[in-house]
């Protein structure tokens, strides 16, 4: 994989995975992961094409970073129109940068923030379903979105917040341990790992890249900086996914100014991983 010299992603799948979906006027509005086990829906969007005004524009989805509600639940609606699911049963937890996943599996939980920065998903950092219809979304400006999909024995789905810290607490393992309680086998998950700030623009420091080597090993940093999607791939690998079924849309959202980046903008907007069962 270009730029990246470590054996981590050996056998991982790249952009040959996704394929942009644009507007009208040729903006990528979102990437479809194309690999997805059959009846399972895998997007991850950008930041254009919405109704916010800066600095949240445009296609800001998160509703706790102050940008007017009525234009967030617009870009949802926008979002749920392009790609087809229902934005009255979105599913989205509150996120804190925890470890914590959570099944969704009561038909009351179904459109937990759909419309507000509330959910009875508090603290939260990753969803898993075996519901069909439930778009679980969550938000990213910079951290990493891992969606998880089987199709065996049932079709199940997950979506998680993996963040430094989020990685640090295993919001990874915590995901494939939750579909495997459906019944999945690990051989059997499909993982797709969405756009996220690379090594290239995520220095943290000594303290917390050492840190972070004590816990994922030397590939998941570079100098002073860490490489979340290498930590990723290093937590899911350990948890017996294959690599073959691991694809890495490779984009930096720092550097890619078609996302929303918390380290390149501050106060800034939300762009989204959203996936369902047909
Ligand atoms: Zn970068």
């Amino acid at each position: 994989m270009e730029g990246k010299s470590s054996q981590i992603y050996d056998g991982i799948s790249s952009y040959g995975s996704f394929s942009p979906l644009n507007s009208f006027f040729r903006m990528p509005l979102a990437w479809r992961f194309n690999r997805a086990p059959a009846g399972v829906e895998v997007f991850f969007t950008t930041r254009m094409g919405g109704a916010s005004a800066p600095p949240f524009d445009s296609l800001n989805l998160g509703f706790h970073v102050g940008d007017d509600p009525e234009l967030v639940i617009r870009n949802r609606t926008t979002v749920s129109e392009i790609c087809g699911f229902d934005p009255a049963s979105i599913t989205a937890p509150r996120q804190r940068h925890t470890g914590a996943v959570r099944l969704v599996e009561q038909e009351e939980e179904i459109g937990a923030g759909a419309d507000r920065e509330e959910s009875v998903f508090d603290p939260c950092d990753g969803l898993v379903t075996a519901f069909r219809h439930v778009p679980l979304l969550l938000n990213f400006a910079d951290c990493l979105p891992v969606v998880l999909a089987t199709d065996a024995p049932r079709p199940a789905v997950a979506v998680l917040h993996a963040g430094r810290r989020g990685l640090m607490e295993g919001v990874i393992a915590g995901g494939v341990a939750l579909m495997t309680g459906l019944g999945a086998e690990p051989a059997g998950i499909t993982a797709a790992l969405g756009p996220a700030i690379g090594p290239c623009c995520y220095e943290v420091g000594p303290e917390i890249s050492r840190q972070f080597e004590a816990r994922f090993g030397r590939e998941a940093v570079q100098g002073e900086s860490v490489d979340l999607a290498a930590a990723a791939i290093i937590d899911l690998k350990k948890t017996g996914l294959a690599p073959a079924n691991i694809h890495l849309l490779d984009i930096c959202t720092c550097c890619d100014k078609d996302f929303f980046s918390y380290r390149r903008d501050g106060t800034t907007g939300r762009h989204a991983a959203v996936a369902w069962i047909r």
